[in-house]
């Protein structure tokens, strides 16, 4: 499932172009077509179909996991979640299998949304506040300070993995980063958020961003999902390494569940206090 990184690789490669796909910036569409409705969250099909002809693309970037493409008039917001990816194609380009929606431009360029398993989402709005005003601060943004990561620990009263999932918590971090996160600061997940001291926030924060950063560069990790070409699943320290010696200590990671979610973590390196 992409998370951060990942999206941010995308956005990246819609606004900037790469090879002889064009940036997006600049385009105008023409017209768009949903092949599975569903796909659509807001608003109905037919108003879909209205508004966005004839908008300009302006801006491509991303809040959390959500991509955004900002129009002249509205917003186009964009949820990968599962499986979902955007690719670039020429006007011509046959359709392939688990296309959800079309936007073809007034070039001989489309946007094509691919989704095999129908999770994803699209929203077409005139403002982007009604669904960023639940989330969490930005992990790379400046307002996220360390001090402001401990104060925000201390409100809340629960294990440090499924908060930090928690997308109104803080946005953007998803199973992988959150896992690497945890590892580099030294933490136990199950560690309840309360109890973590000011020099144990500061490497959480420390240890989030270093995740997050090393994974753009890299440009994401190809795993559980279709997206191709960054290579951080290369530099994993405990994610999906059960068994293997932690790169810092060689204790062999440990899996656990929590949340249902499968959480990987080295006993020595984070130990439960
Ligand atoms: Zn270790």
């Amino acid at each position: 499932m992409p998370e951060l990184p990942e999206v941010e690789t995308i956005a990246r490669n819609l606004r900037e172009g790469s090879g002889i796909q064009p940036a997006l910036p600049g385009l105008r569409v023409r017209d768009a077509h949903l092949f599975w409705e569903r796909t659509l969250a807001c608003p109905s099909v037919d108003e879909f179909y209205q508004r966005l002809p004839g908008q300009m693309v302006e801006k491509v970037w991303r809040r959390g996991k959500f991509l955004v493409l900002s129009l002249n008039q509205d917003h186009l917001l964009i949820h990968l979640r599962m499986s979902g990816d955007l690719l670039v194609e020429g006007e011509h380009d046959p359709v392939a299998p688990h296309h959800r929606l079309l936007v073809r431009f007034d070039a001989p360029y489309r946007l094509a949304f691919n989704d095999p398993r129908k999770f994803g989402r699209v929203w077409l709005l005139d403002s982007t506040e009604e669904i960023f005003l639940s989330l969490g601060p930005e992990p790379l943004g400046e307002e996220f300070t360390a001090d402001a990561l401990y104060s925000r620990l201390m409100e809340r009263h629960r294990q440090l993995k499924p908060l930090l999932l928690d997308q109104s918590f803080i946005a953007g971090l998803g199973n992988i980063y959150t896992d690497e996160a945890l590892h580099r600061a030294g933490l136990h997940p199950l560690m309840l958020s309360d109890q973590v001291s000011p020099e144990q926030a500061h490497r959480l924060w420390e240890g989030i961003r270093l995740v997050l950063e090393e994974g753009i560069r890299r440009n994401g990790a190809s795993i559980d999902w279709v997206y191709r070409g960054g290579d951080f699943q290369n530099y994993f320290r405990v994610y999906q390494r059960t068994g293997n010696p932690c790169p810092v200590c060689g204790t062999p990671v440990e899996r656990i569940v929590v949340g249902q979610r499968g959480t990987h973590y080295c006993p020595h390196c984070q130990p439960f206090l």
